[in-house]
């Protein structure tokens, strides 16, 4: 089969390889398309220990399986692979777990004619859903969990959001939030072409953070979709007293947290990292019932094309997600 290998920092090229095989258990999956996700290009700028050239990278992938439980049907893919037997996967945290694997990172990616990964790790999704907004469950399941901590502190619908980076992930969550009936957001993004983008989509008023800077302390939820020593420092500052920070990017560990602040106004800071099974289907749940879609923001290329759509990613002359169709 055909498959986008990832073959050393800044390289990758499409390669002939073996198709995979799927022992018992397993299901074979026809892909359709596949996004590219911001850990991708990380492990494409040789930043990715866990990710060892030459490998498939991909993990936001749809196609039909073509055995197993949902033989024939058009399924989605949680590229998240857990144990099933320690406390966390037991409690319902896979994404916890200390043997979890993603496809694309030591296994086999989804940039690539097919893909094989466990029978629970494929959903059936609707058949009025579109293989290509389908593709954006993994990402939107990302933004699902981010949403929901932030809310299950501040159920206010009032609540005033800001989130730092309108990239897919800070994208993402805002069209979470909006769904979710919460219109106060606002999105801070240095890149003008991205902030021109995010103003048509109707979600929220976005801002320059470096000619603008936040002047006061008043967000009552801040999502960081950045992750840098940067973002955490804006954070810090424009988070009410009382408020949250929900960091979900992970850009750098450089320092910036105020926790002086923190600790003397209460302020809640937490991480979160992939998402749980139901984040997943409620991501889909989103996508199918059209509260969400990839219109105005996402782009498709075919698979032959996508060591270039690496390349325009890193010089800037793409769209918040490139998605590769693999047929
Ligand atoms: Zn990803
Ligand atoms: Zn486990």
């Amino acid at each position: 089969m055909k498959a986008l290998f990832y073959t050393g920092t800044q390289a990758s090229e499409i390669r002939d390889t073996d198709a995979p095989v799927a022992a018992t258990g397993e299901t074979l999956v026809d892909l359709a398309f596949c996004g590219i996700c911001g850990s991708d290009m990380h492990a494409w700028h040789g930043k990715d220990a866990r990710r060892v050239p030459p490998l498939i990278l991909g993990h936001e992938a749809v196609g039909t399986a073509l055995n197993g439980p949902h033989a024939g049907k058009p399924v989605a893919i949680n590229p998240l692979i857990s144990c099933q037997k320690c406390d966390f996967c037991q409690s319902g945290h896979p994404q916890l777990c200390a043997a979890r694997e993603l496809i694309g990172m030591r296994l086999p990616g989804a940039f690539a004619e097919q893909v094989v990964v466990p029978d629970r790790n494929v959903t059936e999704i609707d058949a009025g859903l579109s293989f290509s907004d389908a593709a954006l469950a993994e990402p939107l399941a990302v933004a699902v969990r981010t949403v929901r901590v932030a809310i299950a502190h501040t159920a206010d619908p009032a609540a005033r959001i800001v989130i730092l980076g309108g990239g897919a992930i800070g994208l993402l969550c805002a069209l979470v939030l909006k769904a979710y009936g919460r219109p106060h957001i606002r999105i801070a993004e240095p890149n003008a072409l991205r902030r021109h983008r995010l103003d048509g989509l109707d979600i929220g008023e976005s801002y320059d953070p470096v000619a603008m800077p936040a002047a006061d302390s008043s967000a009552d939820i801040v999502l960081d979709a950045v992750g840098s020593g940067i973002t955490r420092m804006a954070a810090s500052a424009i988070v009410r007293p009382g408020g949250i920070i929900v960091h979900v990017g992970l850009e750098d560990s450089e320092p910036g947290l105020d926790t002086r602040r923190f600790t003397l106004q209460d302020i809640t800071f937490t991480g979160t990292y992939c998402y749980r099974p139901d984040d997943f289907a409620e991501a889909l749940r989103l996508l199918t019932e059209g509260a969400v879609s990839g219109a105005g923001w996402t782009e498709i290329r075919d698979l032959d094309a996508g060591a270039q759509a690496f390349l325009d990613i890193h010089e800037g002359h793409a769209p918040p997600k490139i998605i590769l169709a693999t047929h």
